[in-house]
């Protein structure tokens, strides 16, 4: 059997591991993980950064991958970092990847601190959807997003980095394209200074790039998928996406970056709903009662006493 020609890095001898399709070049490991830290280091060095920061760690490659990223350039970042994890209470899947989360924590040496959907709302998320059609993910998501907000109060975090990549950029833009709903690009509501401010270090990152990173550190778990992941429109934009980026390499940032544009040019033409404040728990939020409270009131009232 005749060996396959090695293709070297377009940097330097080492062999390739990654081909990038946009800029036509081959990456060996080093490179390829030195491109995805200094992007990073770049996205990081664009933010008004605080004393502390928040890495939203779920324990997946996503977020595994930026903590690991977190680490590598600490010394090149004027601020601490802390793992934040939310444990929704979701059976045969949640067990495994908190697991993985502490353990990937103790591996980097990184505080990592934990926040329960039972403690702080009563109910996990299984018990809030038993024996009803809701939506695990829609009512996952509203809680999720407070849990973690509580969290990094108590922890006097005023910034939360999550790993949503590029890929994920793309596909939310052709999801708000699809749904032809404008006020999802320009609307919704302004800033506030309660709420701790988001940041997407990843942004420019793909989700190819994340994952290979994960493995190349030898931080890639196959971990189970939550039950509750079912075939979604996103699957789908998903899949129609990787198409492009294979048959037209660039597609997913052309994507990703259009509908930032858009904000950049138009967003100021549109008005900002100012928050409302939640008259059950006094958060701020949209309309007398926030999703929170709302999601909390539907639930099932017998799921204490099983
Ligand atoms: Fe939550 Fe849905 Fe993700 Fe499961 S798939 S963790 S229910 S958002």
């Amino acid at each position: 059997m005749a060996d396959k020609q090695k293709i070297s890095c377009s940097y330097c001898s080492g062999p390739a591991v990654y081909l990038d399709r946009v800029r036509q070049i081959h990456l060996c490991k080093a490179h390829l993980m030195g491109q995805v830290e200094d992007e990073v280091r770049r996205y990081l060095s664009s933010v008004e950064l605080p004393e502390i920061i928040g890495v939203a760690f779920s324990g997946g490659k996503d977020s595994t991958a930026l903590l690991k990223a977190f680490c590598q350039i600490k010394h090149d970042i004027p601020c601490r970092f802390v793992a934040l994890t939310v444990d929704e209470g979701i059976e045969g899947y949640r067990q495994d990847t908190i697991r993985a989360a502490k353990e990937i924590c103790q591996a980097l040496e990184v505080e990592h601190h934990i926040i329960r959907f039972s403690d702080l709302f009563g109910s996990t998320l299984d018990q809030l959807v038993a024996g009803s059609d809701r939506n695990a993910c829609t009512i996952c998501g509203i809680l999720r997003r407070r849990a973690l907000e509580v969290l990094a109060r108590e922890q006097g975090i005023r910034m939360i980095a999550t790993g949503h990549n590029l890929d994920d950029h793309a596909q939310t833009t052709l999801m708000n394209a699809i749904s032809g709903d404008i006020k999802k690009v320009f609307t919704g509501h302004g800033p506030s200074a309660w709420y701790a401010k988001r940041i997407k270090p990843f942004a420019r990152v793909s989700e190819r790039e994340v994952t290979l990173y994960a493995l190349l550190n030898g931080l890639f778990r196959d971990l189970p998928e939550c039950p509750y992941a079912v075939t979604s429109l996103r699957g789908e934009v998903r899949t129609l996406l990787y198409r492009y980026e294979r048959d037209h390499p660039g597609s997913m940032l052309h994507a990703a970056t259009c509908e930032e544009q858009f904000r950049e040019r138009f967003g100021s033409e549109f008005v900002r709903e100012p928050y409302t404040t939640c008259t059950v728990c006094g958060w701020p939020g949209s309309g007398e009662i926030c999703q929170v409270c709302m999601v909390l009131r539907k639930a099932p009232s017998d799921h204490d006493s099983s």
